[in-house]
């Protein structure tokens, strides 16, 4: 057989997800299993036991990311590494993170059916609290991995019980002795669902991320004067409400002039709003409000910074009313490396599944593993776009072909030692 001819068993994958799904079942279908908990545990001991079984060292490093690895024949080669998390939120799904887990098990329990050897070693990871539920910051193991914050910054942080990290992760056992960030990756992928309408929306199988969005956000306050609704005139007002929700407009039509074409993927989200004082027969005299701009390079984004100022400053001359902006966030945009864009593509081509450019909207371990080593992502359709939902959904037939297009991406790059 050979190595084209190469595909994974879409059951096997199918089993080993629906078994993980168990530990944290809820009543609806999905699954509860937060980072560091008891439960977390026994996750990871599934997982791990899986990857012992399949011949695979283990090791765990000082922040409790996972390593299971599959020695190649020149193990000096940096591995051709694959993962994501297993952590999930409180009304979390089956797939989010898990299938990008338990797909790179999948490759490795392949390859070892069919008796392949690569020339570069093959790992596969899991990466501690990538959901940020329990424990701020979100994507924390990949995080100190990638020297994004300290593994003090990470230790000290606390849940709503006030329990640590590093407590926590003591209790569990899953402190390892590896020194984060100190691990080789010779190139990383990631199979993830989509966690958004447009696949489903286009009906393709194979969703070939390019790069993850940079996101910048800010407060936004517009500060008038508290009037009685009554006695005064229109014409004598200073209604902060009313050129705030004129901006908010800017902040969605600022997003529509940058649309899908290739270029630009803008996004622009007001999803916070306070009235002061909130009441109805006064005139709002302060609102603050929330701008979330995105788009597919820093370039881009700034772009739509300027374009937003530009529009304050215009409403703010017009109406005589001040207008703060002030940014609390920045995310730069992380665009995947091309010979890892490519190394999907042509699988998904080769294998003869439909496909398509997309970006990603949401952060990923990846995203720091971008700012490491070459890094490419692989998306599937998922129900209704819908993730971080006890209903969240993917079919059999797109989890075992996002999982081959994996397994040939990765053996193009890690080299099939021939027989
Ligand atoms: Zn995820």
């Amino acid at each position: 057989m050979t190595t084209q001819a190469l595909r994974i068993n879409g059951e096997r994958l199918w089993a080993a997800l629906m078994e993980l799904a168990q530990i944290g079942a809820t009543p609806k279908g999905g699954v509860c299993r937060l980072a560091l908990t008891e439960l977390d545990r026994q996750g990871r001991d599934l997982v791990l036991g899986w990857a012992r079984e399949a011949g695979m060292t283990v090791t765990v490093d000082q922040i409790g990311n996972a390593f299971m690895r599959r020695p190649g024949r020149n193990n000096d080669l940096p591995p051709v590494m694959t993962g994501s998390h297993i952590d999930t939120q409180p009304t979390g799904g089956k797939f989010d993170g898990n299938y990008g887990v338990l797909a790179g098990l999948e490759v490795v329990r392949t390859l070892n059916d069919r008796g392949i050897e690569t020339e570069a070693p093959i790992e596969v990871a899991f990466w501690t609290n990538e959901e940020g539920s329990r424990f701020v910051p979100v994507m924390m193991g990949s995080g100190v991995f990638a020297k994004a914050f300290t593994l003090e910054h990470a230790y000290a942080a606390k849940d709503t019980e006030g329990l640590t990290v590093k407590a926590e992760l003591e209790k569990i056992g899953y402190i390892g002795s590896e020194v984060p960030g100190t691990h080789p990756i010779g190139s990383y992928f990631e199979t993830h669902i989509e966690q958004g309408p447009v696949l489903e929306d286009h009906d393709i199988t194979i969703g070939v991320v390019t790069g993850v969005l940079g996101i910048k956000w800010y407060d936004c306050t517009v500060t008038g004067m508290e009037a009685h609704a009554g006695p005064t005139p229109m014409a004598l007002r200073k209604d902060a409400l009313q050129v705030a929700a004129q901006l908010m407009q800017e902040v969605v039509a600022v997003a529509h002039r940058h649309p899908p074409d290739g270029k630009g993927h803008g996004r622009g989200t007001v999803g916070m709003v306070q009235v002061h004082p909130n009441s109805r027969n006064v005139i709002p005299g302060r609102v603050k409000f929330s701008i979330d701009l995105r788009n597919s390079s820093d370039d881009l984004v700034e772009a739509m910074d300027a374009d937003i100022r530009a529009s304050a400053e215009r409403l703010a001359t017009a109406s005589g009313l001040a207008i703060q902006i002030d940014l609390v966030s920045h995310y730069p945009a992380q665009p995947f490396h091309a010979d890892c864009i490519k190394a999907v593509a042509k699988a998904a081509t080769d294998l003869g599944y439909s496909q398509m450019p997309v970006v990603s909207g949401a952060g990923h371990d990846a995203v720091y593993m971008a700012r490491l080593a070459p890094t490419g992502m692989i998306f599937i359709p998922c129900k209704d776009g819908i993730s971080h939902n006890e209903i969240e959904d993917a079919k059999p037939a797109h989890l075992e072909a996002g999982c081959n297009v994996l397994l040939h991406a990765m053996l193009a790059q890690a080299k099939v030692v021939p027989a």
